[in-house]
């Protein structure tokens, strides 16, 4: 255990704080406005991030969406996958952005923690995090908005179940994993960053996720891309990855 009270810890917090700023940019009468906030974000995220990071863990490696891969990451075992700000399309215009930062050890996430600043919360792995919403009636899963016309059609076509639509993966994410929806699906493919940490959170809370074809997420691949995401609760997993299978 480091003194930072380990890398669970380390990861909410750097994920916390991260979404903390980027509040304040929010309501900073000097921020600039437009395709300009969203850019100021994403550097001013990552690079607190990047130097959080390289001051606690000097050791470990960084894939960032805003930083440069080097490909070094390939031979190391401890990499840190950051999306520093998830949905910045919708950043200062709706609540669905978050932060991601994950921590993967020989390609498997061990921690991470995804926060969701409008909704006041930040999930983590240790503690997991647990359902706060109960709900009932028909089933819902969400998907992408650019996915609406192809999974989201598929999926109201072969389940009894709502569609809807949502920014930001990691929003997506923790929207089933607080008991909002029932499943997030994503049949195209997705970088690394916007699964690593929202999947980890929601398999450290018991949800299910793998890639679409139920294959399990891998990560620090060459080209840092994933197959496609379902996150479900474990018992809709079967009936998810039916619909969204190849038709023969
Ligand atoms: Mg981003």
């Amino acid at each position: 255990m480091t003194d930072d009270g380990g890398d669970h810890a380390l990861a909410a917090r750097l994920a916390h704080d991260c979404g903390q700023r980027l509040l304040g940019l929010l309501s900073d009468p000097s921020a600039p406005q437009g395709w300009g906030l969203e850019k100021a974000a994403d550097r001013q995220a990552h690079e607190f991030l990047t130097q959080e990071l390289s001051r606690h863990r000097p050791g470990d490696s960084v894939l960032s969406e805003e930083g440069h891969d080097d490909r070094r990451r390939l031979a190391v075992e401890r990499l840190w996958i950051l999306d520093p700000l998830d949905g910045s399309y919708d950043f200062g215009v709706t609540g669905a952005w978050s932060v991601h930062v994950a921590l993967c050890e020989r390609g498997v996430p061990t921690a991470a923690a995804v926060a969701v600043p409008a909704w006041g919360t930040t999930f983590g792995t240790d503690p997991p995090s647990e359902p706060t919403m109960c709900r009932v009636g028909r089933r819902r899963v969400v998907v992408a908005r650019s996915r609406g016309h192809s999974d989201g059609r598929r999926l109201a076509a072969s389940l009894d179940a709502d569609v809807l639509t949502m920014g930001s993966a990691g929003v997506k994410a923790m929207a089933v994993v607080r008991g909002e929806m029932d499943a997030y699906v994503h049949a195209g493919g997705l970088y690394e960053w916007d699964v690593c940490a929202p999947a980890a959170v929601a398999l450290a809370a018991g949800l299910h996720a793998s890639c679409a074809d139920g294959s399990p997420l891998r990560f620090n691949n060459p080209r840092p891309y994933t197959p496609g995401l379902v996150i479900c609760r474990p018992d809709f997993a079967d009936e998810l990855l039916d619909a969204l299978a190849p038709v023969a």
